[in-house]
């Protein structure tokens, strides 16, 4: 860089004007957050094309990268901060969080060591402690900061398999797990994606896995876990179905893995959650009995992408599996984040965590849940009133609804996609094709619901028009 150039750099930080552009159409998005239509038009669409260009030779004004991103970015986003996104399984974001995170981007930090960033490893440490004790977790449980629930079940996962060989005599550091003597991973028919995902990561192939059946409402059936469980081998318990939101008798089957040995890991993306809720917790009963346990924070609590956290009784077995050594790699008496996660250098996103966890507090993260809960159960009823079938009973804030067969039931979600009032994504339940709405925002209040089902009631009167 040329010196003038590095001086016209420093001048924009000093008067501020590109950030102050960046506001206004922050400012401007934030107004229209619960009015605008959650899902661009075919015209805003069409704005994509200005990114379908060559890498310029020079470079470009900074204004005008910040006006393009405005004018034809942010049309073409999907408004799933408001109250009427039902897709996926996707969280709002508090406007504490989304201040914090702002605010934090401007320190730029990396959270990868104590020395690197003493306010990041606080952080990190200050929401391991509190959420250990919000799900009732036992103390000393470990905790890495991540991206998401793939990557905390991923780490997780890494220190369950190293741990068994390790406990069968075998040295996975050294001899690596070619003819390794493990057992099997007994996981649910059900599980979710990123699970056989991130066992096809750590070396495991489809002879290595169990699937177990489930029963209606997608739990494992316990009448079908077999006898002879192998030994060396882990248990993948879901706390949350991505369909029905059903939580696995975690319980009873934690207890018969422990009897053989086996690691229990517990994907509880969006679900762990409902340990912080009086009401839920016992749908939960005997979470604390696992070894480990995965859980989203840009989910159901609300923080803003990304944000995943992965809880681990043995610390030292989450840190033997994702240790790294290097020599310049400064290690300190204080929390050394990268010791618990995958990659090494990392946003600091333990700030946001921390801002929705003090900003709630016990009791708020307990209103919050249950008002998931009861927005679903709503939600139920207001779709079961307008003749519509709900296939699940809802365990948390998944519904699944049809309204006759397969194909008038895809038309419909087609047609309430297309009026952009709402939006859901479908799934395949049991053979049936369904409409899978997902409650996981903040700000969904019943205007917002009566205002997605009259969509509904609309898309499913549409093929009779004229
Ligand atoms: C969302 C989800 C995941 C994956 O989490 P990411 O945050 O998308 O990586 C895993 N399991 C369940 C049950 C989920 O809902």
């Amino acid at each position: 860089m040329e010196k003038s150039q590095i001086e016209r750099i420093k001048r924009e930080i000093a008067d501020k004007t590109l950030f102050e552009t960046a506001q206004t159409a922050a400012y401007g998005y934030l107004d229209g957050m619960f009015e605008r239509h959650v899902y661009p038009a075919e015209q805003d669409l069409e704005l994509l094309r200005v990114f379908d260009e060559e890498l310029g030779e020079n470079g470009c004004d900074p204004q005008t990268i910040l006006h393009t991103l405005a004018a034809c970015a942010a049309p073409n986003t999907v408004q799933q901060t408001g109250g009427r996104y039902f897709g996926f399984v996707n969280g709002g974001a508090l406007p504490v969080c989304l201040a914090v995170k702002w605010m934090a981007d401007v320190w730029d930090q990396n959270a990868v060591l104590n020395v690197a960033s003493p306010a990041a490893a606080k952080i990190e440490d200050v929401c391991r402690k509190w959420l250990v004790d919000l799900f009732g977790l036992p103390q000393g449980t470990a905790a890495g900061f991540v991206t998401g629930s793939s990557i905390a079940s991923f780490s997780a996962l890494a220190a369950a398999r190293n741990y068994q060989l390790k406990q069968a005599g075998w040295d996975i550091q050294k001899r690596g797990l070619f003819s390794a003597p493990f057992g099997k991973i007994y996981l649910s028919e059900e599980a979710h994606a990123t699970i056989f995902k991130s066992l096809s990561m750590l070396g495991f192939g489809e002879d290595s896995i169990v699937r177990l059946p489930s029963d209606s409402q997608g739990r494992i059936a316990l009448s079908e876990v077999p006898d002879d469980i192998q030994p060396c081998s882990i248990f993948v318990l879901q706390a949350g179905n991505v369909n029905t939101g059903a939580f696995d008798d975690i319980e009873a089957l934690c207890k018969l893995a422990k009897e053989h040995g086996c690691w229990v890991h517990i994907d509880g993306a969006f679900g762990l959650w409902a340990a912080a809720s009086a009401r839920l917790k016992p749908s939960l009963r005997g979470m604390e009995l696992a070894d480990s346990w995965s859980v989203d924070a840009h989910k159901t609590l609300n923080v803003p992408y990304d944000c995943g956290i992965v809880l681990c009784r043995d610390e030292s077995a989450l840190v033997s599996a994702m240790r790294a050594s290097g020599g310049y790699i400064i290690h300190s008496a204080g929390r050394d984040n990268m010791n618990y996660v995958p990659d090494m250098s990392r946003r600091a996103r333990g700030f946001e965590l921390w801002a929705a966890l003090k900003y709630l507090g016990k009791s708020g993260i307990e209103a919050l849940v249950d008002r998931l809960h009861e927005n679903t159960l709503y939600f139920a009823r207001r779709m079961e009133d307008a003749g519509f079938e709900v296939l699940n009973a809802i365990a948390f804030n998944q519904l699944l609804v049809a309204c006759g067969g397969d194909e008038a039931t895809r038309d419909i979600l087609k047609a309430v996609q297309d009026d952009r009032v709402c939006w859901c994504g479908g799934t395949q339940w049991k053979g049936r094709f369904a409409v899978r709405i997902s409650v996981c925002n903040w700000s969904t209040t019943h205007e917002d619901i009566d205002r997605s089902v009259a969509s509904f009631r609309w898309a499913r009167a549409v093929p009779e028009l004229p």
